[in-house]
C-alpha cells in the first residue's frame, strides 16, 4: 500500500536524502522547502504522514504543527518533527504542540524508516503491510490476497481497502462519510451510497466462507466490523 509522506525541509541535500530513501522504501514522497509551499501542497492532496523540520525559513515547524493540529481536515495526518536540537525542552514543546514523535538530526535511513512504521502502526495501521489475521479470516496488504478458512477469495481492489480498512479498526462503528473519508481519501465527490454498494459488494465476497457476518449494519449509523464472528453460525 503507497503511502504518500510530505517532506518540509529546508536544506536541500537533507530533503533529497530522505526523499530517495522514502521512495526506495515504496513512499510517494510530496517536498516543500517551507510552510507556505507545505501548506499548498496539503491544499491540493492530503497526505497519510508528514516529517516536519523544526527550523524553517519564515514560519517555523512548530508554529505549523499547531496549525494542522488545529485544522479539521489536517488533524488526524501524524507529524514526525525532525529537529537538529537535543534539548529537552524542544523535545517536549514539539509533542504538545501535537507531534506524534521526534528525530534528532542526524539519523539514520534505517531509523527514519522505523520512525515512520512505528507512528503509522499506532496512527494509521491500515497504511501498514503487516497481514492480519482476525479468526480464520487473513488479509495480506503485501500480496493483496485475502483468505478465509485458508481458501482465496476473489476480492475487489475498493473492497480489499474497506477490508483493510475494517480490519485494523475492528469493534467502531464507522458512518458512511467516514469510511468514504478514511478508505476513499478526502476530496473524493462520491456518494455515500457508494459506500452500500461496496458494502455489499465486499459481503458477497466473503459469502464462501461466512466471513461476511463480521460485518454489521448499525442501524442510523453505518457499519461495524465485529471482532468476532456470531456463535450462530448456519453451518
Ligand atoms: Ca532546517
Amino acid at each position: 500500500m503507497s503511502t504518500t509522506i510530505l517532506v518540509i525541509e529546508d536544506e536541500p541535500a537533507i530533503q533529497e536524502l530522505i526523499a530517495v530513501n522514502l521512495s526506495f522504501a515504496g513512499h510517494k514522497v510530496l517536498r516543500a522547502y517551507d510552510a507556505e509551499q507545505a501548506q499548498t501542497l496539503i491544499r491540493a492532496e492530503l497526505p497519510d504522514l508528514i516529517l516536519l523540520d523544526w527550523m524553517l525559513p519564515g514560519a517555523s515547524g512548530i508554529t505549523l504543527a499547531k496549525k494542522l493540529r488545529a485544522d479539521e481536515r489536517t488533524q488526524q495526518v501524524p507529524v514526525i518533527m525532525l529537529t537538529a536540537k537535543g534539548a529537552e525542552n524542544d523535545k517536549i514543546e514539539g509533542l504538545e504542540a501535537g507531534a506524534d514523535d521526534y528525530i534528532t538530526k542526524p539519523f539514520s535511513p534505517k531509523e527514519l524508516l522505523a520512525r515512520i512504521k512505528a507512528v503509522l502502526r499506532r496512527r494509521a495501521p491500515q497504511l501498514t503491510d503487516d497481514q492480519i489475521e482476525i479468526g480464520t479470516l487473513r488479509l495480506d496488504p503485501t500480496t493483496h490476497r485475502v483468505t478465509g478458512d485458508d481458501k482465496t477469495l476473489t476480492i475487489g481492489p475498493t473492497e480489499f481497502r474497506l477490508l483493510h480498512f475494517f480490519m485494523t479498526h475492528t469493534e467502531r462503528v464507522f458512518s458512511r462519510a467516514q469510511l468514504l473519508d478514511k478508505v476513499w481519501g478526502d476530496h473524493v465527490f462520491v456518494e455515500e451510497r457508494t459506500v452500500d454498494v461496496h458494502i455489499r459488494r465486499l459481503r458477497k465476497a466473503l459469502e464462501p466462507t461466512q466471513h461476511d457476518a463480521h460485518i454489521e449494519t448499525v442501524r442510523g449509523a453505518g457499519y461495524r466490523f465485529a471482532a468476532t464472528l456470531p456463535k450462530t453460525s448456519s453451518k
